[in-house]
C-alpha cells in the first residue's frame, strides 16, 4: 500500500507543493532542488534506524550500514572541504551552532557576531535564540557606506569586551566572509573563531569563495543551501587539536582532542539518535559535489547572481554592497517607496517566491522590513542562465513598480509559468 491509498488527503498535499515547486519560480537564496537520488535517500528505510553514537562505536545493533553510509559522508565531505574532521549529524545548522558553540564556551561568556538585521543569523546571539540566552553576545555591524563588515568596529570592540570567540558569516551577506581579517582580529585578542559558512558551504566546496579552513578553529554549516543535500548541519575543522582546557566530557571523561568534545557536544550533549537517512543523504549529496558537474553548477549560481545583481543595479535599485560576490543579493527598497512585506506578497500572488529582509539600519520591523534577499541556487538547479536572470529581473521589476495591478500581476503570473514550463522540476514525481 502507498500514500495515494493509505493518506489520500496526505498524498493530494505533498502532489500540491510538487506542482507549487515546478511551476513558480523559488528564489529564496538559502532553498534548492535536491537531486531525486538525494530524495530517494532521504525517504528510504534508514528512517527507522536507531544508531546512538558514531560509526563502530554505537549503542545498538545492527549498524553495519548505516556506519558505512555515516563513514562515506564524513569522507566526502572531509575531501570536500579540505577538512582533517567533520561531524554529520547536526540535525539542522542551528544544532551544528548549538554545539560548536558549547563546545567552545562556557556559560556566560563573551561572544561577537553579526547582527541579525545587518546579515546575521538568530543562533549568533539573537535574546529570543538560545544563543543569546546562554551566552554574552555582543554584535558588530555592516559600514552604511560599503554594506561591508566594519572592521574598525570589530577591532573596537574586540579589544574592549575581550571576546572568548568571534563568530564570521551570516544569512544575508552577498559578500566573501572575510576570514583571514576576522583571524587578525582574534589572534591579537586571544580568542577563538568560529565560521558559519551555513549559504556558501557549495561555493566554498568548490573554491568559488574563499575557504574558513586556514583561518577558523571551528566551521559550522548547513548541508540544504548552495551545497544542495538534505535539510541537515555539519560542523568541521580544518586540524583537530588537543583539547586545551582540560575539558570533560559527557560519559566518556576525560578527552584529548577537541573532536572528542564536539562529537561527545552532539551525542549525547544535544542530540539522541542521529537521523541516518539524512546522513546518507548527505553522502549522496556530497558525492554530487565531487563531481566536475558541481562544480558548473556552482559557477552558474553566482554568474546569475551577478547578472541579476547588473540587472537590478541598471534598473536603479539599490543593492546593499552595491552587488554580490555569491549566490544572493540584498534589495534597499526604500526608494522604491514599497516596503519587504509589500514586495513578497505581490511577488508571491505572481509565483515568484522571495523573502523579505532587513537591511542594515532598517527603520522598519523585521515583520515589515526595508529589503527582499534574493538568492540564484535553485533557479540554477532547474537550469535557468543569465538570459532568464534578465527576465526574471524584468518580472520582479514589474511588479513592485506597480504590486497592486490586478491586471499586471496577472499578466506576470503567466510569463512566470510559461518559464517554469521550459525548465521542468520533479515532474516524475507527480502522479
Ligand atoms: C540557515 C542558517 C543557519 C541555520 O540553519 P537551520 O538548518 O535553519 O537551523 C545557521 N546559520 C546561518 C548563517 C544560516 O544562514
Amino acid at each position: 500500500m502507498n500514500l495515494k491509498d493509505t493518506d489520500g488527503e496526505l498524498f493530494e498535499i505533498l502532489n500540491r507543493e510538487i506542482r507549487r515547486e515546478d511551476e513558480t519560480l523559488e528564489l529564496i537564496a538559502s532553498e534548492n532542488f535536491v537531486s531525486n537520488s538525494v530524495l530517494e535517500m532521504a525517504g528510504g528505510v534508514m528512517t527507522n534506524k536507531y544508531a546512538e553514537g558514531y560509526p563502530g562505536k554505537r549503542y545498538y545493533g545492527g549498524c553495519q550500514f548505516v556506519d558505512e553510509a555515516e563513514n562515506l559522508a564524513r569522507d566526502r565531505a572531509k575531501q570536500l572541504f579540505n577538512a582533517e574532521y567533520t561531524n554529520v549529524q547536526p540535525h539542522s545548522g542551528s544544532q551544528a551552532n548549538m554545539a560548536a558553540l558549547m563546545t567552545f564556551l562556557e556559560n556566560g561568556d563573551t561572544v561577537m557576531g553579526l547582527d541579525l538585521a545587518h546579515g546575521g543569523h538568530l543562533t549568533h546571539g539573537s535574546p529570543v535564540n538560545f544563543s543569546g540566552q546562554l551566552f554574552n553576545f555582543v554584535s558588530y555591524h555592516v559600514h552604511p557606506d560599503t554594506g561591508r563588515v566594519d572592521f574598525d568596529e570589530v577591532w573596537n570592540l574586540a579589544r574592549k569586551y575581550k571576546p572568548k570567540m568571534i563568530i564570521c558569516g551570516g544569512s544575508a551577506y552577498p559578500r566573501f566572509i572575510e576570514f583571514e581579517q576576522f583571524r587578525e582580529v582574534v589572534d591579537e585578542v586571544d580568542a577563538f573563531l568560529m565560521a558559519d559558512i551555513a549559504h556558501p558551504a557549495g561555493l566554498v566546496a568548490m573554491g568559488l569563495h574563499p575557504s574558513p579552513i586556514p583561518y577558523c578553529d571551528v566551521i559550522t554549516t548547513t548541508t540544504h543551501k548552495t551545497l544542495r543535500g538534505p535539510r541537515g548541519g555539519m560542523i568541521m575543522m580544518g586540524e583537530d587539536r588537543e583539547n586545551p582546557w582540560g575539558k570533560v566530557a559527557p560519559k566518556s571523561g576525560r578527552v584529548k582532542m577537541i573532536s572528542e568534545l564536539i562529537d561527545s557536544m552532539v551525542m549525547p550533549g544535544i542530540q539522541g539518535g542521529p537521523l541516518m537517512h539524512i546522513i546518507a543523504a548527505k553522502a549522496v549529496a556530497f558525492g554530487e559535489a565531487l563531481k566536475p558537474e558541481f562544480l558548473e553548477y556552482s559557477r552558474q549560481i553566482v554568474d546569475n547572481a551577478k547578472s541579476m545583481a547588473e540587472e537590478f543595479l541598471s534598473r536603479g535599485y539599490h543593492l546593499v554592497s552595491g552587488g554580490t560576490d555569491t549566490h544572493l543579493v540584498l534589495i534597499d527598497l526604500t526608494e522604491k517607496g514599497i516596503t519587504g512585506k509589500k514586495a513578497e506578497n505581490a511577488l508571491e500572488k505572481v509565483g515568484i517566491t522571495v523573502n523579505k529582509n532587513m537591511v542594515p539600519f532598517d527603520q522598519k520591523s523585521p515583520f515589515v522590513t526595508s529589503g527582499i534577499r534574493i538568492g540564484t541556487p535553485a533557479v540554477t538547479t532547474r537550469g535557468m542562465k543569465e538570459d532568464e536572470m534578465k527576465t526574471i529581473v524584468a518580472l520582479i521589476d514589474k511588479v513592485i513598480s506597480s504590486p497592486d495591478s490586478e491586471d499586471l500581476l496577472s499578466t506576470v503570473m503567466s510569463e512566470v509559468l510559461d518559464l517554469c514550463r521550459d525548465f521542468p522540476l520533479y515532474r516524475d514525481l507527480i502522479s
